[in-house]
C-alpha cells in the first residue's frame, strides 16, 4: 500500500468502510496493530515535535481524520479516498465486537465518564465483553498494563488525548496482540 505524505505524516489511503474491514480482518489474525486517526491538530503538533511525528509514522495505520487533510492530499496530486474518523471507526468496531462477542478494553476519560460509559456499553453493546475499563487520570500505569496483558483484549481504545495516548500505545502495545487505537475525546461523545 502506498502512503500519502502530508506535512511529514504518512497517511494510508482507505475508505471508512475498507478501514474497518481491514481492522476486523487483522483482529481475526490476532495481529498487533497501532492505529492513529490523525486530525489536523495532531498533524500540526507532529510538525513541531519530531519525536511525536516519529511515533505516528511508526503506527501501522494512519488515517486522515479531517476534511482539510483530504483536500490537501488532492491539491498535492496524491488523493486520499475520504475522511476516516476515529469516532466512526470506534463505533463500527464496537458494533462488530458486539456481534462477535469480542473483548474490549476502555482506557481514558474522567472517572465519571468511565462509569457512565460502562452503562452505555452494557446497554448498547450487550454481547461485547468488557475486558476492563479505567479512567485516564492514574499515577501508576502498571496495574492497567497488567490487566491488559492478562485479558488480551481484541480491541484497546485509549482516550487520553494526543499526544499522550499515542506515546502510551507505542510504549505498551507489546503486552497484547490487540488493535490499539487512540480515540481522543470519543468516550465523552459516546456517553452523550
Ligand atoms: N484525558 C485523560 N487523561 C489525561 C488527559 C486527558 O483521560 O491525562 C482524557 C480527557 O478526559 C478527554 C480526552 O482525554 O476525554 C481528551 O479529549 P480532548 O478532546 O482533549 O482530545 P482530542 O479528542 O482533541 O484528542
Amino acid at each position: 500500500r502506498s502512503k500519502v505524505n502530508i506535512l511529514g505524516i504518512e497517511f494510508d489511503n482507505f475508505t471508512q468502510k475498507e478501514f474497518v474491514c481491514q481492522l476486523i480482518a487483522d483482529n481475526r489474525q490476532h495481529l498487533n496493530r497501532f492505529v492513529v486517526t490523525a486530525n489536523p491538530e495532531i498533524v500540526l503538533a507532529a510538525t513541531r515535535d519530531p519525536h511525536y511525528q516519529q511515533i505516528i509514522n511508526h503506527a501501522d495505520y494512519v488515517t486522515a481524520d479531517g476534511i482539510g487533510i483530504v483536500k490537501g492530499a488532492k491539491i498535492l496530486g496524491t488523493p486520499l479516498a475520504e475522511r476516516v474518523t476515529g469516532f466512526d471507526t470506534m463505533q463500527a468496531l464496537l458494533r462488530s465486537a458486539n456481534q462477535n462477542q469480542k473483548k474490549v478494553y476502555f482506557l481514558g476519560g474522567k472517572p465519571a465518564v468511565i462509569s457512565a460509559l460502562k452503562n452505555v456499553i452494557k446497554e448498547k453493546y450487550p454481547h461485547l465483553i468488557i475486558a476492563g475499563m479505567h479512567d485516564g487520570y492514574f499515577n501508576d500505569e502498571e496495574p492497567i498494563i497488567h490487566e491488559i496483558q492478562q485479558t488480551q483484549p481484541d480491541f484497546v481504545f485509549v482516550a487520553l488525548g494526543f499526544p499522550k495516548q499515542d506515546f502510551f500505545i507505542a510504549h505498551h502495545r507489546s503486552v497484547a496482540n490487540s488493535i490499539w487505537m487512540g480515540v481522543g475525546g470519543s468516550f465523552d461523545v459516546l456517553i452523550g
